[in-house]
This record gives structure tokens, C-alpha cells and sequence, in this order.
């Protein structure tokens, strides 16, 4: 059977195609537009501007996925769409799109959790997911341990939540770490090149929650993204250079650090032998790489999904689509809405 998965919750319009198999879903072809470039000077993604570009990308973008993928839309048997979480506006769009589709040619619509998503995208490269994995998803809007058992329909305590971020995401303090040394939207990604030029020792930045009486699994980075900004203003007092290049590398350095390290602990500490990085800030250079060496040192299996599927596509979507078209039921059209808070337990809506 074959699965299309249509990605709207914030600034990416995606399709994807995907089959299921034995062996996991299997990617046949995705597209992606952005209006990335849209919200750049405004620092952060304005909702009303992504939901117009979502509208005007998406016909034009489902049909370059199954160009890529060499299929027809007579091909589909099912169509999955990121229900939550995410801009409210967004993700009407795409749910839309997705309620249209199912109607026209007749197939299932899948409701589905874009959180589980991220995590979804790695069983396309790396197969189906061992039981218990521990999921460590970093994006734009979350940074959370999960304790994920099921990517499939209705499995009680299929995702649950072993820790979160008490403040900021960890994508989010790229984003303002990058706009305060007016480094553009989003942050991630330059960050992460101009880190490689940089001495990730040169700033000792704090390492947020890491004290003995602190919460083991739970993040912070509210106080990581003062201390740079504080940093950046004492050097501009004294008029002294910016070393753009070193305060990325020991930012990355301290977001990497904490990360890992909580990871590492969670999975030890809860017999969890197989770690999953995901969500967009899997797709940062430091964290890949400390990831692999502290698992490998902690004797854990480590599975990142390359950098392509860990930021926001449709072909997470569709994979968690496959998932769910195993065991779960479709949802009623007419029931079927966006919720932008849609909970990371729920892989998919009833
Ligand atoms: P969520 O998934 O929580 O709803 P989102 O969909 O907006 O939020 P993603 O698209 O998964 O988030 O990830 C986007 C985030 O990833 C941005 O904050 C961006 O700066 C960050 N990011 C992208 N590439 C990198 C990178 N190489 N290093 C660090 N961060 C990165
Ligand atoms: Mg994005
Ligand atoms: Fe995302």
C-alpha cells in the first residue's frame, strides 16, 4: 500500500510518498517548499505569511512528489496529514489539501502527530524501531525525552513523556541565538557552520539543570541564550570584538553537552538499549557527533535519520501514516481539524 503525507505546520509545505512494508515504510519520493526566506527578516515565522505560502506551494508540491516518486495519484491508498501540533492556520492548509484529496480519490485520512513524525522519519532509513526506543526530539518548538513503544494506531502509552524543556526548545535558542548576533532565520543552520570555524572551549556557557538536585531528564536553555546575550553586551561595552565564531562553537558546545549527556542518562538509566535523535536540531554537526560518541561509550545503539529528514517534511508524515494504516482507523473527514496543541501521546487522531 502506498501512503501520501501532507507535512503544513509551520514554515515547510512537504508531500511525501511512502510504502508499506515488512521492513518499515519505505520512501518512494518527497517534495519540499519553504517560505523560510519569507519570514528571515522578521526573525521568526510570521503565521499569517506561512499559511498564505502553504496555500500557494501545495498542489505544485504534491504533484512534484509523485513526479519524484514516478507514481500516479490512482497509486495512493491512503493519505496522511499532520493534524498537530503546530500554527493553527498552517495546518488548515494542509489538512484541507489532505480532506480534498481522500474525497477525490476515494482512499483513508490518517490524522497524525507531528512529533511522531520526527520520530517516524528515522524508521525510513534505519527500519522499524526497536521496543522500547528512547526518542530524544529536538526541534523548533520542543526538546523532549520519550519513552516511544509504538508508532502504530492505538497502542495505550504508545509515546510517553520521560522529560521536556522547562523554558526554551533547543531549536529556539539556535533562533534567538542567531538573532541577537543578527545572524538571520533560522538559526540552526548558520550556527552550525560558523561553530566549525570557532573554539568550542573559548566560553564556558552554563549548562541549564545539570545541578545534583536538578531534574535528570528535563532541559533548559532559557538561561544558556541570557548567557550569550550577556556575553555579547559586555564585549560591546568595553568595545571589544564580537568572536561570532567562538560564541557559536560554545553555544553548540553546551547545547550538544547537555543533551547528549541527559540522553545517555535516561536511556542507562531506564534499560532503554536503542537512542533515536530527531526533529530539526538532529540535523546539527555537534550533536550527531557527540551523540555517537557517548552512546558508543555508554554501549547504547544510537539511529539519527539523516539531516534531509530530520527538519519538517511529508514524508515523516506518510511514514507515520503506514504506521498507523497498520493497525489504527481512519478518521471521519468531517472530524478531522487541526489542534495546535495536539499532545506528543496522541500519534494519531480518532
Ligand atoms: P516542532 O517540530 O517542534 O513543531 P518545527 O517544526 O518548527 O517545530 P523543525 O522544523 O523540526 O521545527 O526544526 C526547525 C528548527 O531546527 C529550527 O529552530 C532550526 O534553527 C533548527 N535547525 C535546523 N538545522 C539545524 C542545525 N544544523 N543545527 C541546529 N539547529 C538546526
Ligand atoms: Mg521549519
Ligand atoms: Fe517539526
Amino acid at each position: 500500500a502506498v501512503i501520501l503525507g501532507i507535512e503544513s505546520s509551520c514554515d515547510e509545505t512537504g508531500a511525501g510518498l511512502v510504502r508499506i512494508t515488512d521492513g518499515g515504510p519505505e520512501l518512494l519520493g518527497h517534495e519540499l517548499a519553504s517560505s523560510q526566506d519569507l519570514h528571515a527578516r522578521f526573525g521568526g515565522v510570521v503565521p499569517e505569511i506561512a499559511s498564505r505560502a502553504h496555500l500557494e506551494s501545495m498542489t505544485a508540491t504534491v504533484r512534484s512528489a509523485f513526479d519524484k516518486a514516478g507514481l500516479r495519484h490512482r497509486d495512493v491508498d491512503a493519505v496522511a496529514v499532520t493534524s498537530g501540533p503546530g500554527l493553527a492556520g498552517a495546518l488548515l492548509v494542509g489538512i484541507a489539501a489532505a480532506k480534498a484529496y481522500a474525497a477525490a480519490w476515494d482512499v483513508p485520512l490518517f490524522g497524525v502527530n507531528h512529533l511522531a513524525g520526527h520520530v517516524a522519519a528515522d524508521t525510513l532509513e534505519h527500519g522499524p524501531l526497536p521496543s522500547p526506543t528512547l526518542a530524544l526530539l529536538v526541534s523548533g518548538g520542543h526538546t523532549q525525552l520519550l519513552k516511544v513503544t509504538s508508532l502504530g494506531g492505538e497502542v495505550p502509552d504508545a509515546i510517553t513523556e520521560i522529560g521536556t524543556t522547562v523554558d526554551d526548545a533547543a531549536g529556539e535558542a539556535y533562533d534567538k541565538v542567531a538573532r541577537l548576533l543578527g545572524l538571520g532565520y533560522p538559526g540552526g543552520p548558520v550556527i552550525d557552520k560558523l561553530a566549525a570555524e570557532g573554539d568550542p572551549t573559548a566560553i564556558r556557557f552554563p549548562r541549564g539543570l545539570t545541578g545534583p538536585r536538578d531534574a535528570p531528564y528535563d532541559f533548559s536553555f532559557s538561561g544558556l541564550k541570557t548567557a550569550v546575550a550577556r556575553h555579547v553586551e559586555g564585549l560591546q561595552r568595553d568595545g571589544l570584538p564580537v568572536p561570532v565564531a567562538d560564541i557559536c562553537a560554545s553555544f553548540q558546545e553546551a547545547v550538544a553537552d547537555v543533551l547528549t549527556a541527559k540522553t545517555v542518562r535516561a536511556a542507562t538509566d531506564l534499560g532503554i538499549g536503542t537512542v533515536v535523535v530527531a526533529g530539526g536540531v538532529a540535523a546539527n554537526s555537534r550533536i550527531r557527533g557527540l551523540s555517537e560518541e557517548r552512546c558508543a561509550a555508554a554501549g547504547l545503539q544510537l539511529r539519527v535519520p539523516r539531516p534531509g529528514l530530520c527538519t519538517d517534511n511529508g514524508a515523516m508524515i506518510a511514514a507515520v501514516g503506514a504506521h498507523v494504516a497498520r493497525s489504527g482507523r481512519p478518521v471521519s473527514p468531517d472530524a478531522l481539524g487541526g489542534d495546535p496543541g495536539l499532545p506528543v501521546g496522541t500519534v494519531s487522531v480518532a
